[in-house]
């Protein structure tokens, strides 16, 4: 038995990419300190990982016939205080059998960056390389060998890393080993957690009178320690020790010596890193909800009161409200003395809008955004854990926050692709969020101008409460977007421009009035690619099955997949023809275009290119929202949920390439792209004009998107859905083969096929390919596809799962759950 009666093995889940959990036992020196939650470093195969303990078992699990002495301990606990709540436990654990992800990947993904521990090869001296230290010579140039053990006698145990640092060189590694074989030191592993770790920091306060000295002591005083005194006072008895040395202009050690004298006390306490810290807060507005917001607020409240699962979808267009429905409501969960939860696309969280919610909630509120830094994130969500904050706002990941006693999640812009997660673990944020509302029995606002098929669909089945706002507060029209033919214009012109003259001649008017303009184009770089005329290559990226995008700032071509660059050529790779001529504008051609019409308007670019270093979005959005900035040029970034009322104009350059895509949601995602642009327009007191440059002005999803009409819209694009079996009608799943041998990728990829066929006997699946992926090759590897689809969710599920367990290939195999890219 283990100490008193502590369950003798734990159940850890570690990030790997393996569908399993794997049983460990507790040394006894652990004993009852081990709790489910918690992190602990193992050893797994020949490496040293941090998993996460996700169960205590009393005996072996039988099933699984393990052996009790092949049973391996753990290493290390590193958290006696458990980091992941009952809560976030059990989500990921659904997140991970819904989606086939690794539970271990999916804890990793729900703890915040920092936070995630490194494990480190620690380094210490052993007495007998004490006595080894004291009988080398004194010499002036040392070995390596004894410049080490000297090191670690008289600095303590330090990691390889840091020996390679101070020490300057690589070749401290292979030594490790020689000095440990002698005995000279230990080697251990060891979780590191250095990354994200509460700051403290020194502060000076004045000692209560009494505890000074008799009177002569304030006499005694030097010029230095009396302005550190009065400075003291003046700050109500206590500052920051480096804020108190430069008001006071006083050195450390005047601080110190007052401190002897019993006049100050020193000490060392966590500070809070604020991302918002010192910002002027907005005035809030004081608004009267009208009619159509306050009978959706009524549905809400009235859900909340009853501390049960209920989900609305929030169907209102652009400007119609809603963010001032979703703070009210948030309001009225905090009444209740519970916590909100809100989840917003990955670029929308502005610095404007935190302040704005700042405004509302106070100290109350806690943000989690990729562009903190990993301390202030830490901050962040220790501060959610230890409830100190009961309103949590953040992007995707945010879906994880420890909230306690969590009532409302609010998604804004339910419809955005940014809340899947791209990469393993897979998820869907907003479809998980639904998950976590129901189990913890909160109410959900699902928001959007333009709800996903999916999402309006549950709606219409009754699966989500339904709640529309039609109309623009304060009646203010919505902008009318009009198409332009390109079509006409390459007609009238010859050739093929990027700029018509409609759109040209509306951002004169636009900027003689002083107004502002948005111009979208979902392409970054400078041009599309390189075409040789004599030949027809078109240059690609050696690693990828996808042509090369040539950046003009940077002279460079790049790949938009695997980062590849290289100079661009002066000649054919092919042919070495020197005719090589440039095809298609990106964001950056566009942006030369616009400052050579106008010369004097001022111009700023947004898109991945230019937002590369942190928060150089935030600070292009916060010129533009100050007028500092007349035209935006932008890939889909500068479409989403900003206010900005001096706009008027919003032009789409093109979408075209995006309707073109191979994708059954390429339409959906034309007319939610447009809409939500479209809706940046007029948003103040002054009319919007929207114009949308296209070579397919017939399309469905241009036509209707121009007119703002989402019902019909809908109706069209349910109508193909259900002919073509996709979702919502179908759950979609798809297999993925990955492998730098397409001889192995094909065979691999076959042999699944026929394990998913002989499982599909007793399931009626239908299963496509393998097929070449619509990327056939990705950063070298070989890329194979299968699609399953089914009527029944649960049938798609139990046949991948009969396969998978049939074929040896099990992790290998990248598999999707419901997939919003088939790329
Ligand atoms: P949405 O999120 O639906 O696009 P917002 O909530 O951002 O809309 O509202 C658009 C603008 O209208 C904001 O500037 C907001 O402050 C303002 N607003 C919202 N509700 C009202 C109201 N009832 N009366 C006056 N102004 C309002
Ligand atoms: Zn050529
Ligand atoms: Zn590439």
């Amino acid at each position: 038995m283990n100490g008193q009666g502590a369950p003798p093995y734990v159940e850890v889940a570690v990030p790997l990419g393996v569908r399993r959990t794997f049983t460990y036992r507790l040394p006894l020196a652990i004993g009852n300190a081990a709790q489910v939650g918690a992190r602990v470093r193992v050893t797994f195969g020949k490496q040293q990982v941090t998993g996460y303990i996700v169960a205590l078992h009393d005996e072996l699990d039988r099933a699984l016939e393990v052996d009790a002495r092949e049973v391996r301990e753990i290493e290390e606990l590193i958290d006696a205080e458990p980091l992941i709540t009952p809560e976030i436990l059990e989500l990921t654990r659904w997140i991970s059998d819904y989606y086939l992800a690794p539970w271990g990947e999916v804890l990793k993904a729900a703890l915040p960056a920092g936070a995630n521990a490194r494990i480190e090869r620690v380094l210490a001296i052993t007495t007998e390389g004490r006595d080894e230290l004291a009988r080398l010579p004194e010499r002036r140039a040392l070995t390596l060998k004894a410049q080490l053990l000297r090191m670690l006698a008289e600095q303590g145990p330090m990691t390889v890393r840091q020996a390679q640092r101070t020490l300057g060189t690589a070749r401290v590694a292979r030594i490790l080993a020689e000095l440990e074989r002698a005995g000279w030191i230990s080697i251990k592993h060891q979780a590191q957690n250095a990354a994200a770790r509460a700051k403290r920091r020194k502060f000076v306060r004045l000692a209560p009178i009494e505890e000074h000295a008799a009177p002569d002591a304030a006499r005694a005083l030097t010029a230095a320690q009396t302005r550190v005194i009065e400075a003291l006072i003046a700050a109500d008895g206590e500052l920051p020790f480096t804020e108190l040395t430069e008001r006071a202009r006083a050195s450390a050690s005047t601080i110190a010596t007052l401190e002897r004298k019993g006049i100050v006390k020193i000490e060392a306490r966590e500070v809070r890193r604020d991302p918002l810290a010192g910002v002027e807060l907005p005035p809030l507005p004081d608004i009267e909800l009208n009619r159509a917001q306050r009978e959706a607020l009524d549905q809400i409240t009235a859900a909340l009161d009853q501390r049960r699962y209920a989900a609305f979808l929030l169907h209102g267009i652009t400007g119609s409200g809603k963010t001032e429905i979703y703070i009210r409501a948030m309001r009225a969960c905090l009444e209740h003395g519970r916590s909100a939860l809100m989840l917003v696309p990955e670029i929308a969280l502005t610095p404007v809008f935190s302040r704005r919610l700042r405004a509302h909630f106070g100290d109350r509120v806690a943000i989690l955004h990729s562009s903190l830094s990993a301390g202030e994130r830490f901050d962040e969500w220790m501060r959610i854990r230890r409830a100190e904050a009961r309103v949590v706002i953040g992007t995707r990941s945010a879906l994880f926050a420890p909230v306690q006693d969590l009532g409302l999640i609010v998604v804004d812009e339910e419809h955005d692709t940014s809340y899947r997660q791209q990469e393993s673990p897979f998820y869907h944020a907003r479809d998980a969020a639904v998950m976590r509302a129901h189990k913890e029995r909160a109410t959900i606002i699902l928001g959007s101008a333009t709800p996903s098929l999916e999402s309006f669909h549950n709606a219409q089945t009754g699966k989500y409460r339904y709640i529309h706002l039609p109309e623009r507060v304060g009646g203010r029209p919505l902008a009318q977007a009009e198409v332009i033919d390109m079509r006409a214009v390459f007609a009238r012109r010859g050739r093929e421009e990027a700029l018509s003259d409609e759109l040209l001649e509306a951002l004169e008017e636009t900027l003689a009035r002083r107004e502002q303009a948005i111009i979208l184009l979902n392409r970054r770089g400078y041009a599309n690619f390189i075409l040789c005329r004599a030949c027809g290559e078109r240059i690609g990226c050696p690693q990828c099955d996808v042509t090369l995008t040539y950046h003009k700032r940077e002279r460079a071509l790049l790949c938009h997949y695997c980062n590849f660059r290289r100079r661009p050529p002066a000649r054919c790779p092919m042919c070495q023809s020197q005719h090589l001529h440039l095809v298609g504008e990106g964001t950056e051609k566009i942006e030369d275009l616009l400052q050579a019409h106008f010369p004097r308007a001022r111009t700023a670019r947004l898109d991945r290119d230019t937002t590369a270093r942190r928060r150089a979005y935030e600070q292009t959005i916060m010129r533009f929202a100050a007028h500092e900035i007349d035209i935006l040029v932008g890939t889909q970034m500068i479409a989403k949920g900003h206010d900005f009322p001096k706009v008027t104009l919003v032009g789409v350059v093109s979408v075209d390439a995006g309707l073109a895509l191979p994708d059954f949601r390429a339409a959906e995602r034309t007319f939610q792209l447009i809409t939500q642009v479209a809706g940046r327009a007029g948003r103040g007191d002054r009319r919007g004009r929207v114009l949308i440059q296209t070579y397919h002005p017939e399309h469905y999803a241009i036509r209707f998107a121009c007119a703002q009409d989402y019902a019909n819209f809908y109706r069209h694009e349910i109508e193909y859905r259900k002919a073509f079996g996709y979702p919502p009608f179908f759950a979609l799943a798809s297999l993925l083969i990955q492998d730098d041998d397409l001889g192995r990728a094909v065979k691999r990829a076959e042999k699944l096929r026929r394990a998913l066929d002989r499982a599909n006997r007793d399931h009626n699946c239908r299963l496509l390919g393998p097929a070449p992926a619509p990327i056939a090759r990705l950063r070298g590897q070989h890329r194979i596809q299968i699609l399953a689809k089914a009527r029944r969710r649960a049938s798609l599920r139990s046949l991948i799962d009969l396969a998978l367990a049939e074929t040896d290939d099990l992790d290998r195999v990248s598999v999707e759950i419901d997939p919003l890219h088939l790329m």
